[in-house]
C-alpha cells in the first residue's frame, strides 16, 4: 500500500537519511561450545503450548525441547518462570525503511524479514543483492521479493526507483527472470489501480498481464504473492493463479462459497490490518510512540515515517469492519493467515508494527495463539523455511524470550527480555542506546 501525493515528500525524508550509522557486532559472540539451557519456561513451539518445560540450545541450533528434558552438565542456565519462550517472529510483509531496517527489527525479536518490494526506500535501493539477503548476526535475516507492476502502476511512484514492469504477457518472462536474477525467492504483483485507496486511478496490469506473469513465475517455481485490496481484483488474482494476497479484502465481504473457493486453492492471506487501518485513518503510530516498550527500539527512518499519516482523500473505499470480518472469515475457512507489518509506509514503524499487527489480528478475531502462528510457524511452512519458525530440534535458534504469556494476552510480544538469532543472544542494550544517541540532538 503506497501514498501517492505525498510520496515524493517522504521519499526525500528517506534519501536524508541513507547516511544513517549503525554500530557493528552488537551481538554476545558466545563460544562455540558452549550451550544454554533455558528451563522453568513457558514454552509456545509455533503451533502449541508447552505450560513449563525446558529447551536446550547447542551450537546455534535448537537440540532438546519439553517438560521432561534436563539441562546438560556444563550448560548455562536460564531460569524462565513467569516468561514465555517463543520462535523468533517471521515479518511477512516486510520493506525496509532505511539500511538499519533489519538491526531495527531483530532488536524486537523478527528474525526473518519476508521484503515485498527490497527496493521501496532510495538508500536501499542502492544495496547489492548479497547486502540485502545476507545479514549479519545482529540482523534479521531477509528473504526478498521482486515487485513486478505495470509501467506507472503502483510502486514506480517513488523517486530514483525502478520497479520492474510487464505491459504485455511477452514481457512476463523476461520481468521474472530479472526478478530472479536479483535475488528474488518469490515475486509480488501489483493488481490493482488504487480503486479503494486513491483518490484517481492508477494504472496497473490487465487481467491477461497478471495471468501470464502467474504463470511465468511458476513456471520458475517460484510463489506469486498479489497486492489487490478489493475483493473483486482479489478474487481474479486468485482465479488466475496466486498462491497469496499480500493485504486484507478491504471492501465487500466474500460469500461463503468464494471463501471455500480460496480455502481449496490453498491461497494465503497477510492481511496488514495496521497499514489498512492508517489509510483509513486510524493509525497506531502514536500509540507506538507512547509505549514504553517499544518506543526506544524505534529508528530515525521509522519516527519519519511514523510522523507522515496517509493524506486525507485517501483510504475512501476502505471498510474496516470489512477488513476484520473477511480475515475471520478466511481463517475459520481454513485459509492460512499471515502476519505482516507493510513497515517502510506513512504511519508504520519497522519492528513495533508486527506487534501491533498482532494485536489487530486478535481483534479481528484470531486467538492469541493463531495469532502467534501468523508470525511464527504459518509463514515458515509457506515460505517453505524449514529450518525456522517452530522450537523443534534440529532447528535453528531463532528465540524470542517475553515477560508474560502472549499466547493469552498477545500484547506481551513486546515485553522482550532476550532475541537469540542462531543461538547468539543480542545486545539490545547497545542498540537501544545507539539509537537513544542518534535521536538526540
Ligand atoms: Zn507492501
Amino acid at each position: 500500500m503506497r501514498c501517492r501525493s505525498r510520496s515524493q515528500v517522504w521519499a526525500l525524508a528517506l534519501l536524508a537519511l541513507a547516511g544513517c550509522v549503525t554500530p557493528r557486532g552488537t551481538a554476545e559472540t558466545a563460544g562455540a561450545e558452549s550451550i544454554l539451557a533455558i528451563r522453568n519456561v513457558r514454552i509456545f513451539d509455533g503451533e502449541r503450548i508447552i505450560p513449563e518445560g525446558t529447551v536446550v540450545v547447542r551450537e546455534g541450533k535448537i537440540v532438546a525441547v519439553g517438560a521432561d528434558v534436563s539441562p546438560p552438565e556444563g550448560a548455562e542456565i536460564l531460569d524462565g518462570r513467569g516468561q514465555t519462550l517463543l520462535p523468533g517472529l517471521l515479518d511477512s510483509h516486510f520493506h525496509a525503511d532505511g539500511p538499519d531496517s533489519y538491526r531495527a527489527a531483530l532488536a524486537l525479536g523478527i528474525t526473518t524479514a519476508l521484503d515485498m518490494f527490497p527496493q521501496l526506500s532510495a538508500s536501499v535501493a542502492r544495496m547489492s543483492v548479497e547486502q540485502l539477503s545476507q545479514r549479519g548476526p545482529d540482523e534479521a535475516d531477509s528473504f526478498i521479493g521482486m515487485l513486478i507492476t505495470s509501467p506507472g502502476g503502483h510502486g514506480s511512484e517513488y523517486p530514483g526507483i525502478t520497479p520492474l514492469t510487464a505491459s504485455t504477457p511477452q514481457e512476463c518472462e523476461k520481468a521474472v527472470e530479472a526478478a530472479i536474477a536479483a535475488g528474488s525467492r518469490y515475486i509480488k504483483l501489483v493488481y490493482d489501480a488504487g480503486e479503494t485507496v486513491l483518490p484517481a486511478p492508477m494504472p496497473t496490469l490487465s487481467r491477461e498481464v497478471l495471468a501470464a506473469c502467474i504463470q511465468a513465475a511458476h513456471a520458475k517455481g517460484r510463489q506469486v504473492v498479489v497486492h489487490a485490496l478489493p475483493w473483486q481484483r482479489a478474487r481474479e488474482a486468485v482465479d488466475a493463479g496466486a498462491d497469496g494476497l499480500a493485504h486484507c479484502i478491504t471492501d465487500t465481504l466474500p460469500d461463503a462459497a468464494q471463501v471455500r473457493r480460496l480455502a481449496e486453492r490453498k491461497t494465503f492471506l497477510i492481511p496488514t490490518l495496521a497499514v489498512a487501518l492508517s489509510v483509513a485513518h486510524q493509525g497506531h503510530a502514536e500509540l507506538l510512540k507512547a509505549d514504553p516498550l517499544l518506543a526506544p527500539y524505534l529508528t530515525p527512518s521509522s519516527l519519519q515515517l511514523m510522523a507522515m499519516p496517509f493524506p486525507p482523500e485517501f483510504g475512501a473505499g476502505l471498510r474496516p469492519e470489512v477488513m476484520r470480518q473477511s480475515t475471520r472469515m478466511l481463517l475459520e475457512a481454513g485459509v492460512p493467515v499471515l502476519a505482516g507489518s507493510d513497515s517502510g509506509n506513512p504511519g508504520v514503524a519497522v519492528g513495533a508494527t508486527l506487534h501491533y499487527e498482532l494485536q489487530m489480528l486478535v481483534a479481528a478475531g484470531l486467538t492469541p495463539v493463531q495469532a502467534l502462528a501468523a508470525a511464527t510457524s504459518v509463514p515458515a511452512r509457506i515460505f517453505q523455511l524449514a529450518d525456522r519458525g517452530r522450537i523443534a530440534p534440529g532447528l535453528r535458534a531463532d528465540l524470542l524470550l517475553v515477560r508474560g504469556d502472549p499466547t493469552v494476552d498477545v500484547r506481551q510480544t513486546r515485553d522482550i527480555l532476550a532475541v537469540w538469532k542462531e543461538g547468539r543472544r543480542l545486545d539490545r542494550g547497545a542498540w537501544r542506546a545507539h539509537l537513544e544517541a542518534a535521536r538526540s540532538p
